[in-house]
């Protein structure tokens, strides 16, 4: 029987993942090693009883005893703590879903796959902050990193039996986020409320929020250069606001391959899981005629800063990944909680790298983890600063 594990199994793409697990029969197809869950433990201990989980991990150790209730009665284990949630990917599993959100999903990616597990990676910022690090273990470990980000599942799954050499480009999609259509002028006034409220798709807090700023489609780009290993004059951005098309791919001969979905990602979860099969999905099947237009426009950078600012990361590389993710991370911090605004959240960043930039060496590359993490740790000082001074002069 395969063994999985789900790192942030109480989030969006965790409790999807879950959902595909109990349809796929449950217990009597998976041996589920570990769940692990932030805050919401009664999800967390619902899952664990389902899936009769080995041991069910809370990121707050505050949270132990109700945990530790809510699975009374149980064989599964129970433990808090980021300690306990990397101690849960030393777990030998053969399938490991890494979905926490934010940087916080690193250390677990890093210690499942250096013990041999195939990692189907959602949390995009293992990529961003440490690429060559993650890419490394996979190697090093004889292991495979399966994308689930729908835009780089939909690059992986048009890659296939192709030879990288002939990629031309990669076309990233973007819906553009819930403000895609709102004047320049009213953005630096949108609240968290109108922000959160995507077109298309159903996806976390954080990066709904990322989505509308586009520092997602910023971190996805930076993604698609170290998944793939193309160069970043070779990665574009397209609006595609019906977010029917997933990415596309063009090779040498002009031919390009497109994904085509509903926006649903039970589909690159689902296709992570079965890989390298496919199995039937409970997504929806797209009705082409009765959708009859797809539409394309160019990003506009002032609309978009956040595009701008992936490209000079990467022509930085080594650290500048790490130190954009946790500078973005508390950017949204302060958005979230009210103390800056909306377009701040990219003047919040871009003065993080610059002041980063003078004062330490950004494109050092990371030899170990401690050199991310560190980095990471910088980053946030750096940019929790500039956010209050943002806030004074604002
Ligand atoms: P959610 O916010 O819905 O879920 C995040 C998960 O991480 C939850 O289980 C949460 O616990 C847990 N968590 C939060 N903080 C911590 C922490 N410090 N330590 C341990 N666990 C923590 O996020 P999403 O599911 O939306 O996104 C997960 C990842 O997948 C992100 O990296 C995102 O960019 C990526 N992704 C998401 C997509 C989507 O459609 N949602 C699409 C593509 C990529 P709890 O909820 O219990 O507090």
């Amino acid at each position: 029987m395969r063994r999985i594990s789900i790192f942030g199994a109480t989030g969006s793409v965790g409790d999807q993942t879950v959902e595909l697990i109990e349809r796929a029969g449950g217990p009597r197809a998976f041996h589920t090693v570990a769940l692990t869950g932030g805050r919401n433990i009664s999800r967390l201990a619902e899952q664990a009883r389902a899936l009769r989980a080995e041991i069910a991990v809370c990121a707050d150790p505050a949270d132990l005893p109700a945990l530790r209730d809510a699975l009374a009665g149980t064989a599964t284990e129970t433990a808090a703590g980021p300690q306990a949630i990397a101690e849960a990917a030393d777990r030998p599993a053969d399938w490991t879903m890494s979905a926490i959100v934010g940087a916080a999903g690193l250390v677990p990616s890093l210690r499942a796959l250096s013990h041999g597990a195939t990692l189907a990676l959602a949390n995009k910022e293992s990529l961003v902050t440490a690429g060559p690090l993650l890419m490394a273990t996979a190697a090093a470990h004889g292991t495979r990193i399966l994308p689930v980000d729908s835009e780089h599942s939909a690059i992986f799954q048009a890659l296939t039996g192709e030879d990288i050499a002939s990629v031309e480009r990669i076309i990233l999609t973007a819906s553009g986020g819930a403000l895609r259509d709102w004047p320049l002028s009213a953005l630096a006034a949108a609240t968290v409320k109108e922000a959160l409220a995507h077109p298309n798709w159903a996806m976390g807090q954080r990066i709904t929020i990322d989505s509308a700023s586009m520092f997602n489609k910023a971190l996805e780009v930076i993604e698609t250069r170290e998944y793939f290993g193309i160069a970043p004059d070779r990665i574009e951005v397209i609006v595609h606001p019906e977010s029917i098309i997933h990415s596309m791919v063009g090779f040498s001969d002009g031919a390009i391959m497109a994904h085509l979905g509903a926006p649903d990602m039970r589909h690159p979860i689902g296709y992570a899981l079965n890989w390298p099969q496919r199995a039937a999905l409970p997504v929806a099947r797209l009705d082409l005629a009765q959708m009859a237009t797809l539409t394309f426009r160019a990003p506009d950078l002032a609309r978009y800063p956040a595009l701008r600012l992936a490209r000079e990361v990467m022509a930085i590389h080594g650290l500048a990944g790490a130190a954009f993710n946790a500078a973005k991370e508390i950017a949204l911090d302060r958005f979230l909680d009210g103390a800056i605004g909306f377009m701040d959240m990219a003047a919040v960043v871009e003065e993080t790298l610059n002041r980063l930039s003078s004062e330490t060496s950004l494109g050092k590359d990371a030899e170990t983890l401690e050199d991310v993490l560190a980095m990471d740790h910088l980053a946030r000082t750096r940019a929790a600063e500039a956010a209050v001074i943002l806030r004074k002069s604002g």
